[in-house]
């Protein structure tokens, strides 16, 4: 990159700020997006999907614009991920950002904002690395891939956020595609499930629904636990299932809980997902967390000594979602220093975030003392279960993570099962709201009957068991 274009980029920054207001720069732009001036077009780098699609489907016009007063010309702005973007913004910013997508009535649409459009299956098995927390799953994974008809069915693995079920699911979908291009498999979410049988019944075209999913070889259903609580969808479903498994068809399903413990499940489904075979990923063991550092830093090129690989994966232990970023965050901040990478600057760069993600011990303490207290699972936390004792705990643990940890409201609804930021900032709200207003206790059932306490001396009794 030259001078001309460093600066050229600056004049676009600028007029960009002027354009949308310094406040909304700010929020957006800054810290958020790198733009680089290719030969005919402008590259907006952003550092993931959801804040790329908000910019795109906000700003592009000014974005054009900017480009246009300070070039001389109309250019193409194509939007890309950049990893440098990782973990570069504060606490504060991502805060003000989700407020901002809360407050919007189309933020959900957003969501499908994808450069890749051409396929929604971005992973692959051949780079899943296997160690013993996750064989039995791989292994399992490999049957259905191998073998048109398993002798097991359904396949449902089981495991906490961040994994690798998404990972397994769609690498399942891939290889059988490239092994037996002939085979018909559809890859959905629960949530996808779910969304797409209300319509149907609302079109009047559950027959045009039904023949789709009924007539493939291999159903692959993601996040299963959305239809915890949904009893016409799990009824649908199960519909769904019975008729592929007649047909000698296979079923794969991924979940945050065990079959047991989705919430309000009906019977029949679980006695079904406990018919096949039912696989747990734990969490990674440290050669395992090893192994996939040094296979991410392959797969970017960039040599990492094994001193700092080693230090990463000592400190980030829960989840490969966080370790992968971790590692990204390590590699952004050594290029910006101009430097190779190593121990000092590795300790260095993420100094922030071990500070930020260490209290994922903290926040399960914070669950366990809560679900304890309320006589629920962590499960029914992660679900979008409403019953008034449910919700309130939910609540409560949600309060509780934001006041304790230093963690964002995107970071914790991520953390509890995958939520939106808004159920975060929901959920924080209505016990503040409870603060507020003393004198009403609040409410809940328990086995014994119902039971009623003042907020905060709730609050204080759970505050001291998790700091015991
Ligand atoms: P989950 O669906 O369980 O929440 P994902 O499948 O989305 O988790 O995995 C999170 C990230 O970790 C993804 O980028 C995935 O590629 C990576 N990952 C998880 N497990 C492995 C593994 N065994 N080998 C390589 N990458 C992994
Ligand atoms: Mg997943």
């Amino acid at each position: 990159m030259n001078g001309t274009c460093i600066e050229a980029t600056d004049k676009i920054n600028e007029a960009i700020a002027h354009k949308v207001g310094q406040q909304r720069y700010k929020i957006w732009f800054k810290n958020s997006t790198r733009l680089m001036i290719e030969d005919n077009y402008v590259k907006v780098g952003i550092p993931n999907l959801f804040i790329g699609g908000w910019i795109e489907n906000h700003f592009a016009e000014h974005i054009h614009a900017a480009i246009q007063e300070v070039t001389g010309k109309s250019m193409k702005v194509i939007f890309t991920i950049d990893p440098a973007l990782f973990g570069g913004q504060r606490r504060r910013q991502l805060d003000s950002q989700a407020e901002f997508l809360t407050k919007s009535p189309t933020a959900r649409r957003r969501q499908d904002f994808n450069p890749n459009r051409r396929t929604n299956l971005r992973y692959r098995l051949d780079n899943f690395v296997v160690g013993g927390a996750n064989q039995l799953a791989y292994s399992a994974a490999k049957t259905v891939v191998m073998e048109p008809r398993t002798h097991f069915n359904p396949l449902f693995i089981h495991g906490g956020c961040g994994l690798g079920k998404t990972h397994l699911l769609q690498g399942i979908c891939r290889a059988v595609h490239e092994n037996r291009p002939e085979t018909r498999y559809l890859y959905v979410s629960g949530e996808e499930f779910t969304n797409q049988f209300i319509l149907a019944l609302k079109m009047g075209k559950l027959d045009l629904f039904r023949s789709k999913y009924r007539q493939t070889d291999l159903l692959v259903i993601d996040d299963i636990h959305f239809l915890a609580s949904k009893k016409a969808t799990q009824e649908e479903f199960l519909h769904t299932f019975n008729a592929i498994d007649m047909a000698s068809k296979q079923v794969v399903m991924a979940s945050d809980a065990p079959p047991k413990m989705i919430g309000q499940l009906s019977d029949s489904l679980v006695n079904r997902f406990l018919s096949g075979m039912v696989v747990k990923i734990d969490t990674p063991e440290m050669e395992t967390r090893c192994a996939i550092l040094r296979q991410r830093a392959a797969e970017i090129d960039r040599k990492i000594p094994e001193p700092v690989i080693e230090y990463i994966a000592e400190n980030i232990r829960a989840n490969i979602r966080e370790l992968e970023g971790a590692l990204l965050k390590v590699v952004a901040y050594c290029s910006l220093s101009r430097c190779e990478v190593n121990l000092v600057l590795a300790k260095e760069a993420l100094e922030d975030h071990i500070a930020r993600t260490d209290p994922i011990v903290h926040l399960s303490d914070i669950e366990a003392a809560v679900t304890t207290f309320f006589g629920i699972t962590p499960a029914d936390v992660h679900s979008s279960k409403k019953t008034r004792t449910i919700s309130l705990a939910r609540s409560i643990a949600m309060y509780l993570a934001r006041k304790h940890t230093t963690m964002s409201f995107p970071e914790i609804g991520r953390f509890m099962g995958n939520k939106n930021h808004a159920t975060v900032i929901l959920a924080c709200r209505k016990v503040k709201t409870f603060l507020d207003n003393p004198d009403k206790p609040v409410m809940w059932e328990t086995s014994l009957g119902r039971r009623e306490m003042c907020i905060q001396t709730l609050l204080d009794k759970l505050e001291s068991s998790i700091n015991r």
